[in-house]
């Protein structure tokens, strides 16, 4: 395929067997008595002494993009192929000193994804999801999603004027899906969970041929999400850190940003990975249990999740296999944490560092006071949280945590009098 003499193949995560670009379906179809014969996800796979020849820390230096595309030659996508037009990525990593000393930890800093154009890091996977849907001819571009990649795709395809049909759950946060409508796309909401959601897209796309971008299937997401790491390193001046804290439904973002840690290295732009840290809600804790009990998450069966973290819900994390690599390659650890913990993180991280974040993002930070405490990091570790999604997503749990947080407004006259009497 022209363009794309750096991607050597897809490689199938279950047997290993590797496919050339040009030719390669979504996933391997070898393992159809596995799971929901989907299983067998691709790994994108470079040549990365060609890549080297192309990217280096110095012409990134150099570099004035200022969107994911500044890895463009580590990404698989021609050099001349035409992206989204919406600033996409180079989200800011804040320094968060306030947060480390309450910690005992030697550095946080935060990344906002919040920042995103449609205020979550899938815009990453949604824009490379729409030049690959390009790349085909594709008339319709389709997704499951609990809200946030739906959005994403939503509204990187309005950029583009590019059809898109999506499935979220009717639950779904109703900020969510107002993105959806005002962006126009095509909405089907579901009477059923994210999983439901998912097997009828996954249906739909079948049958209608429309551009599959579903997370955990299309193996082109976990490289668009892996510009979020690659960022990290490069934003800390290629000095890694020794942990980064991910919150985890599907397991796409923590393949992602596992990813991009192993690009780094084979590339020689950072000398160790750090620990990688996988966060779930202890309702939808699937990793951390296959964690524990050293299941295989490739026939371990699904469980029934429920979470206010609605970006993190998922009975069966469909990207299980990169998702659980991610934490065990790396001396990393699955932990889980409680609906009233993430809550509550999100006005410590509000407070702490100035990010917002929605329950899914607040509980990366909920996950790190449970790895601190635990002592998984400490005095010597300095440490990312990746704050994936705006705390705008979700006001209604929001306003649930400040309020269990204690914090009301003062209810007063428009009086001098009045000010002086509250602040009392
Ligand atoms: C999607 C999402 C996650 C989880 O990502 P997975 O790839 O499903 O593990 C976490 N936080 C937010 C805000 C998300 O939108
Ligand atoms: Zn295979």
């Amino acid at each position: 395929m022209s363009g794309l003499d750096h991607v050597t193949g897809l490689v199938c995560v279950i047997c290993g067997v590797s496919y050339p670009i040009a030719d390669s379906g979504y996933v391997c179809p070898a393992h159809p008595e596995v799971g929901s014969g989907n299983e067998g996800i691709l790994d994108v796979r470079y040549d990365y002494e060609l890549v080297g020849s192309r990217i280096s820390r110095q012409s990134l230096a150099a570099d004035p993009t200022n969107t994911m595309w500044r890895y463009r030659a580590l990404m698989p996508v021609a050099a001349d192929a035409v992206v989204p037009p919406l600033t996409v990525g180079w989200t800011p990593t804040y320094d968060a000193p306030r947060l480390a000393a309450a910690l005992g930890v030697a550095r946080v800093w935060v990344k906002d994804e919040g920042r995103q154009p449609t205020a979550s890091l899938k815009d990453r996977a949604s824009a490379m999801a729409l030049v690959k849907a390009r790349e085909k001819g594709a008339e319709v571009v389709t997704t499951a999603s609990t809200g946030n990649a739906a959005a994403a795709l939503s509204g990187l395809a309005a950029s583009i004027g590019q059809k898109n049909v999506i499935f979220v759950p009717e639950t779904a946060p109703e900020a969510k899906v107002t993105q959806l409508l005002a962006y126009g796309s095509t909405v089907a909401l579901v009477k059923g969970n994210y999983d439901a959601a998912f097997d009828l897209c996954m249906q739909a796309a079948e049958e209608f041929g429309w551009y599959n971008r579903n997370t955990g299937f299309n193996p082109y997401m976990t490289e668009g999400k892996k510009t979020a790491g690659l960022e990290i390193l490069e934003q800390l001046g290629w000095d890694a850190p020794e942990a980064i804290f991910v919150s985890v439904g599907d397991g796409s973002i923590i393949g992602g940003v596992h990813k991009a840690m192993k690009d780094a290295v084979a590339l020689g732009w950072i000398e160790r990975t750090p620990r990688i840290f996988g966060i779930q809600s202890a309702g939808s804790d699937y990793l951390v249990q296959a964690f524990e009990s050293g299941e295989d998450v490739l026939t371990k069966a699904p469980i029934s999740a429920e979470t206010v973290a609605d970006s993190i819900s998922a009975d069966l994390p469909r990207d299980r296999i990169k998702a659980m690599a991610a934490v065990t390659e790396t001396g990393g650890s699955y932990l889980r944490v409680s609906d009233d913990e993430i809550l509550a993180a999100v006005p410590t991280l509000a407070r702490g560092s100035g990010v917002f974040a929605e329950p899914a993002g607040a509980a990366a930070y909920a996950g790190l006071e449970v790895a601190a405490e635990r002592g998984l990091v400490g005095a010597d570790d300095r440490v990312v949280v990746l704050s994936t999604g705006n705390g705008l997503k979700d006001i209604a749990s929001a306003m649930k945590a400040v309020s269990a947080a204690g914090t009301e407004p003062m209810h007063i006259l428009p009086t001098l009098e009045s000010l002086k009497e509250a602040l009392q």
